[in-house]
């Protein structure tokens, strides 16, 4: 079924207006004497007929002049970053575009970032990591459209493999491995058997523990925010790569279960709470460690490098969780201002969280229970009263500890129906200082 591709055919999918951009940058790039490609995975994506957001141009020569050449003349927004001698733009429409150059990459440590040269297209290709990714079209006029495929990109995505360009690749650069199993897992395809050999290699080796933290934390990130994560985390934890977040981290029964709940708690949680935006890789992270020691997560939080906003979700992970869920799910009955009390630190990560470990237990009850608890939690975070600190001192209450505990008395009963008015949180308030007075006076 290996069909030539002519030379315009593979552009002709794009959007009509991003077609006459890549023209119109195309002559610009011959103007300066340079030569112009699209490259990497917007080809490969181009090619599987899937949907275009970013484009990624290489160009032989400057790449920083050019990009602030287009910039110029588009309006377009530039960050240019000196080292990797690449530059991103910001269209006025949104569009991104990154723009490096062509460039030779050499490993001077295995696991380190690669020091760079110039180089030609060639040479450009020949560093990249799979042959589906090693594909280039080319810009430039006389030559709009010329796909460059010199390891067989094409052929490996009609068969669906996913294929390095040589041995040493994962050697190189083991974040490859983590991308290795991205595409695997995204597309539905396959690793070549040499490439897997190599993969596992790579794998049993401490390699990837040469990775420093935010490069490992980039790669476990982009996984779990694949549409569907947890096939690739069963695949981590196949390839023995667990490990290399924690020695005693293991994919149980148990952890799998909630792992293989979330996507369904996102569901509900998205059609219920539209507003709320759940930084899903997160979630993910938290029920592979849902039932890790509090020390392991530390560990983990420590070698992933996380911001401190990611480690409270994080480490919030088991005991709060699992204590929630027993007095919200158990028998005895509690009011609503405790069940809000039982969630109120919680993020709305731990809380889709607290919903996986639920629907796993699959007791139709208890689910159906928590679901309404959650609505009401969400109603009741809106709740607020209609006293402030400066009303009870108005009141001719002296400023204090007193008023938190006051405004959350309040608070409770806003909750649980038993005031609605303002009158009635001022009656409320009176009362509740003469019992206190009483009591202080029978001390
Ligand atoms: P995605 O759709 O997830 O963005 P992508 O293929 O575009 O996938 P990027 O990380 O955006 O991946 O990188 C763009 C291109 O740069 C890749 O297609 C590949 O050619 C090259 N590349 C990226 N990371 C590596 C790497 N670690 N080793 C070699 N080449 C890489
Ligand atoms: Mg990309």
């Amino acid at each position: 079924m290996k069909r030539r591709m002519a030379k315009n055919d593979l552009l002709r999918h794009l959007h009509q207006e991003r077609l006459s951009l890549l023209r119109a940058l195309g002559n610009l790039a011959d103007e300066s004497g340079a030569s112009l490609y699209l490259v990497g995975g917007v080809v490969r994506d181009l090619l599987l007929k899937r949907e275009i957001w970013d484009l990624d141009l290489t160009i032989e020569g400057d790449g920083i002049a050019f990009a602030r050449l287009v910039a110029n003349q588009y309006g377009a927004g530039l960050a240019v970053f000196e080292r990797f001698a690449t530059a991103r733009l910001t269209f006025l429409d949104g569009l991104k575009m990154d723009l490096a150059t062509t460039r030779r990459e050499s490993y001077a440590q295995p696991a380190l970032l690669p020091t760079v040269q110039p180089a030609s297209i060639e040479e450009d290709l020949s560093r990249r990591d799979f042959t589906i990714n090693a594909i280039a079209v080319q810009l430039n006029p006389h030559r709009f459209g010329r796909v460059l495929d010199p390891y067989g990109g094409q052929r490996d995505l009609h068969a669906c493999i996913i294929r390095v360009l040589h041995a040493g690749s994962f050697h190189d650069d083991p974040t490859r491995i983590f991308r290795a199993i991205r595409f695997e897992q995204r597309f539905g395809f396959r690793l070549e058997r040499t490439t897997s050999r190599l993969l596992t290699q790579a794998a049993s080796t401490n390699l990837i523990q040469r990775l420093s933290g935010p490069r490992l934390q980039n790669e476990i990130l982009l996984l779990l925010a694949e549409h569907d994560p947890v096939r690739a985390i069963a695949r981590l934890a196949q390839l023995k790569l667990l490990r290399f977040l924690h020695r005693r981290l293991r994919y149980t029964k148990n952890v799998r279960q909630v792992v293989t709940a979330v996507p369904k708690a996102l569901v509900w949680w998205a059609r219920r709470f539209p507003a709320s935006e759940i930084d899903r890789p997160i979630v993910y992270l938290m029920a592979l460690l849902s039932e890790s020691s509090p020390a392991v997560a530390a560990s983990v939080i420590r070698r992933l490098a996380l911001s401190r906003e990611q480690a409270k979700h994080v480490s919030a992970g088991r005991s709060w969780v699992d204590r929630a869920l027993r007095r919200l799910t158990g028998k005895e009955t509690i009011r609503p201002s405790q069940a809000y009390r039982l969630l109120a630190d919680f993020s709305d990560e731990a809380l889709v969280l607290l919903l996986s470990k639920q629907v796993c237990k699959q007791q139709g009850v208890g689910l159906i229970l928590l679901k309404r608890r959650l609505v009401a939690h969400m109603k009741n975070r809106t709740v607020k009263t209609a006293l402030t600190g400066r009303d009870l001192q108005a009141m001719g209450l002296e400023p204090g500890p007193r008023y938190k505990i006051i405004l959350g008395k309040l608070l409770d009963a806003r909750i649980d129906g038993m005031i609605i008015t303002e009158a009635e949180e001022r009656v409320f308030v009176r009362k509740w200082l003469g019992n206190q007075k009483v009591r202080n006076e029978f001390r």
